[in-house]
């Protein structure tokens, strides 16, 4: 028995859109401050949790989260995968893409770890062990957004 269709069919496709994304008044907050070399975060005042990136509410409690501070630029690495192909507008790789729980968030920050030294026959924990100090390394130029801060890479 023989079929019509011998090979499914594809066409190329490319997309370059360029589009405004509304931020709201917390996000808008969070990236005013990075604007600024701040890492602005906001605690919940029925539980305490500090999110970074902060949210309107809390994901226990559902209350609004109004109280706001500024967190330091170091924590602890806590996870993270290695990325061995570079895309448009990234670091060269490898580099790490993390979980980082700056000192005093109850939450992970996700963003870019360079400075390590990954080797495709390594042991990526050798390089970039659990439990790593970062430290947020900020952009020359800054406009308000995550990339305001380039990467974060290990404390010495
Ligand atoms: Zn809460």
């Amino acid at each position: 028995m023989t079929s019509d269709i011998t090979t499914p069919a594809t066409q190329p496709v490319h997309w370059d859109l360029h589009y405004d994304i509304h931020l709201g008044e917390t996000w808008s907050r969070f990236m005013d401050g990075l604007r600024e070399q701040r890492i602005l975060a906001n605690e919940c005042g029925s539980c305490a949790r500090v999110f970074v990136p902060p949210q309107a509410y809390c994901e226990s409690c559902f209350e609004p989260v109004t109280a706001w501070r500024e967190l330091p630029s170091e924590g602890v690495l806590e996870v993270f995968t290695v990325a061995w192909h570079g895309f448009r507008g990234g670091p060269t790789p490898p580099y790490a893409i993390g979980g980082i729980r700056l000192d005093g968030a109850s939450t992970l920050l996700m963003h870019w770890v360079v400075g390590a030294e990954f080797s495709e026959t390594g042991d990526v924990r050798a390089a970039l062990p659990f439990g790593t100090r970062v430290r947020a390394v900020w952009s020359q130029e800054r406009t308000g957004q995550i990339l305001d801060i380039a990467h974060f890479e290990p404390v010495d």
